[in-house]
């Protein structure tokens, strides 16, 4: 199937007589009839929901979307993206170990990385997303266990070089993670361009209606665990399963199995059902939106660059992108609905701006199907010192707008009235 008809069949496949909607199953816990069959799933040596707080019928259906969209082996949702970026590091990150990651990334990733996961003892080494192979390979250490990146960065929107991260990360023994959240699998799917592991926010683009927040994780299933000799948490027995190898019990699948039974399972991150049903019936629409983000997005950009009242306007598809020509590559389809601005006149004319939109609206969110506006200074990014606001590409007149799926007219229209009140 098309990544279009996936979107809407793939993961749910009702029997004869059975719903044509994916079931809402509500319930925390699953009626086995016998002690020996529960302590075979303890053992984890049969298939089967135990808890809800592991797995659960109606997740597995999305979760399997999720997979089959990126092409991967299995895929985990969590209840935010944040809980997926986390799980996903810790499940082969522990404290002495280090990590690279793009400089360009979400302020929460950065937040995430440099101090909470720094408290557990986990080192951060950031390097921007252009750097040459030299330099990335650089900042590699031998305690290093992972490169992490975003393909569209947020707020920046500069782009990943994935194949080049790939082979880099290859060439050390280490995996790349990928955050794919502003591209989505519609417009890039990291895991053919070498990802081992590929994040969402599923808040953003995948929900893309401000409904859910929630997160996934998907595994390539093709980084060698074994031959890297680098994570002994997956190629050494587990006790908490009475001496489980993961990497034997589990083959390709011993990444996404090891972080849903025994990192989700501890950390209780699991979504509930309804929000997981929720996130499935908005990615029927998936490819739809993405199409109309990207159209409406690429005007929008293009208009901005034309405006005095823009400094500088940052999307993939203007010729002016200084990785324009990586986006012909990864993004053939489109660039998401994300565009970079620097309002001339710095924070004061962004907030007068910003002030004065009427059809967008200002909230903490982007990727919605509805246009919404943000200035990532003083919101996502006020954490940031001045020093990591500049290397994550951030200035005072910088806002983020995320183009929705309105009428272009109309989303054009409420711009140039806004523009007029600076
Ligand atoms: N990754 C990216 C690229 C994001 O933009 C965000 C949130 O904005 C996150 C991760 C964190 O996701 P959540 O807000 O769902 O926890």
């Amino acid at each position: 199937m098309n990544l279009d008809t996936l979107c809407m069949h793939a993961g749910y496949t009702p029997g004869n007589g059975e719903p044509h909607v994916l079931p809402i199953y509500q319930s925390t816990t699953y009626d086995y009839h016998s002690t020996d069959h529960i302590g075979q799933l303890f053992d984890l040596s049969v298939d089967g929901h135990m808890y809800s707080r592991i797995s659960n019928p109606t997740v597995a259906c999305v979760e399997d979307k999720i997979a089959q969209l990126e092409g991967g082996v299995g895929a985990l949702c969590t209840v935010s993206g944040q809980s997926a970026t986390f799980v996903a590091l810790c499940n082969i990150l522990s404290a002495g170990d280090h990590l690279v990651a793009c400089s360009q990334i979400y302020g929460g990733t950065t937040n995430l990385l440099a101090v909470t996961m720094k408290r557990f003892g986990i080192e951060v080494s950031f390097v921007d997303c252009m750097a040459s192979e030299e330099a990335l390979a650089a900042a590699i250490r031998p305690n290093t266990k992972a490169i992490f990146g975003e393909t569209i960065s947020n707020p920046s929107i500069d782009l990943l070089d994935i194949e080049k991260f790939a082979r880099v990360a290859h060439a050390h023994g280490l995996p790349l993670i990928v955050d794919n959240t502003f591209a989505t699998p519609v417009l890039c799917r990291p895991i053919e361009f070498g990802a081992d592991i590929v994040l969402h926010s599923t808040t953003k683009y995948m929900d893309g209606h401000a409904s859910v927040i929630g997160g996934a994780i998907v595994d390539s299933g093709n980084f060698d665990w074994r031959a890297s000799g680098k994570f002994p948490g997956l190629t050494q027995p587990d006790e908490s399963y009475h001496g489980l190898v993961y990497c034997d019990a589990f083959g390709r699948a011993a990444y996404i199995t090891k972080a849903r039974v025994q990192l989700v399972r501890d950390l209780g991150t699991y979504p509930p059902a309804i929000a997981a049903w929720i996130l499935n019936m908005n990615l029927d629409t998936l490819a739809l939106r993405m199409e109309r983000h990207c159209r409406n997005a690429a005007r929008v950009a293009e208009y901005m660059e034309a405006s005095p009242k823009f400094e500088s306007v940052k999307y993939p598809t203007l010729a002016s992108h200084p990785q324009h020509a990586l986006a012909a590559k990864y993004l053939p389809h489109g660039c998401s609905g994300v565009i970079s601005a620097v309002v001339a006149g710095g924070r004061p004319a962004a907030a007068c701006f910003l002030n004065h939109l009427k059809l967008a609206s200002q909230v903490v969110h982007v990727a919605d199907i509805r246009t919404c506006v943000l200035h990532p200074a003083s919101s996502t990014h006020r954490q940031l010192s001045d020093e990591m606001l500049a290397a994550a590409g951030i200035t005072p007149g910088l806002i983020r707008f995320s183009v929705g799926c309105e009428n272009i007219e109309d989303i054009l229209a409420d711009i140039e009235q806004a523009l007029e009140t600076i």
